[in-house]
């Protein structure tokens, strides 16, 4: 990866727009020594976007700011994951003394399982790529992301894909057609290795199996077959930490919907639905729970880290 650093206070901001994910499966192999659970995931990204915004400075410092419903929750200081991505990016591609303003408009739900910190941290990494005319292909962009974490490399492709591993082996998976999503959110977000921990201590899942009948499902775009191949191995553990979710879960299968599940490690509750209108309903009936905070309606498969049209013509 060769760089010419060229950005100066007038090089025009790069808009880069990023997706949220749902595991469609997620099997969960047990800990291992390094403390990682080896998976076996079949990720979609769906159309709820962050946009992350990276503009020039004339010092090297990586400030963050972010605006949103949630935007509270989302730290600001080096703990941020696109401040991490920019700050990875620059040591190893680019001059040490460039800086970057990166303002993220959240949408996706913090801590929701959604892996919104992972769609802030890939649009960092392609968005100052751009601003720092890094010449740097797709595949150093993934092992950057995978630098970053486990969820960050499928959030550059998007699309569908299978992940191994840490989730961040990624194999395209060829799928047909549209799915209509609900997703119901909760106040407070599940932390991660929190749901990890409960699920070694309820003794593991079904394991790290390809599940190939839902990936020949999601190719020959046979719906009700998808919907009958979802699943998540850390539902349990999920559920266990929030019995409240349980309810969700039944209500909107009621409703109407096709299938429901944890989304991730939670605490999002994720409603596959046959279309838009009973998706309607779905989040009609969801949005009078109390545990429910709120109810957004989505399509997938989306795309990965985009660049915004216009963008680079600004640029050039
Ligand atoms: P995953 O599905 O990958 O496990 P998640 O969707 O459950 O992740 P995130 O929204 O990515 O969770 O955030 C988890 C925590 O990470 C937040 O509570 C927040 O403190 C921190 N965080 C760091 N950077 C970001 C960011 N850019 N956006 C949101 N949260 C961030």
């Amino acid at each position: 990866m060769a760089s010419t650093p060229r950005t100066t206070p007038r090089t025009p901001p790069v808009t880069v727009r990023a997706s949220a994910k749902v595991n469609l499966a997620l099997g969960v192999g047990p800990r291992a020594e390094d403390g990682f659970h080896p998976l076996a995931t079949v990720f979609e990204a769906v159309g709820l976007h962050d946009t992350i915004t990276a503009g020039p400075r004339d010092d090297d410092v990586i400030a963050v700011t972010v605006e949103g419903p949630e935007a509270d929750l989302v730290p600001t200081d080096e703990s941020n994951l696109a401040y991490r991505a920019a700050e990875l990016l620059r040591s190893r591609c680019a001059d040490p003394h460039l800086g970057v303003d990166l303002h993220i408009t959240k949408s996706i739900p913090v801590a929701g399982g959604m892996a919104g910190g992972s769609a802030d941290a890939a649009g960092a990494l392609l968005a100052c790529s751009v601003l720092w005319d890094i010449d740097a292909g797709p595949g150093d962009l993934h092992d950057l992301a995978a630098e970053l974490g486990s969820d960050v490399p499928f959030a550059l492709i998007g699309g569908v894909a299978l992940g191994r591993g840490r989730g961040d082996r990624l194999v395209p998976v060829i799928f047909r057609g549209t799915h209509h999503w609900v997703f119901a959110t909760s106040e407070e977000g599940l932390s991660t290795p929190a749901v990890y921990r409960r699920f070694d201590e309820l003794g593991g899942g079904g394991g790290d199996l390809v599940p190939t009948a839902l990936i020949a499902a999601l190719t020959r775009g046979d719906i009700d077959a998808v919907a009958g191949g979802l699943g998540n191995d850390l539902q349990e553990a999920a559920l266990d930490l929030r019995p409240e979710l349980a309810g969700v879960l039944e209500a909107g299968v009621e409703a109407g919907a096709m299938a429901g599940l944890i989304s991730g490690s939670g605490p999002t509750v994720a409603f596959l639905v046959g279309g838009e209108a009973i998706g309607r309903t779905v989040a009609k009936t969801l949005r009078t729970l109390p545990q429910v905070s709120s109810v957004r309606g989505a399509r997938g498969p989306a795309q990965g880290a985009q660049l915004m049209a216009g963008t680079l013509e600004a640029g050039s």
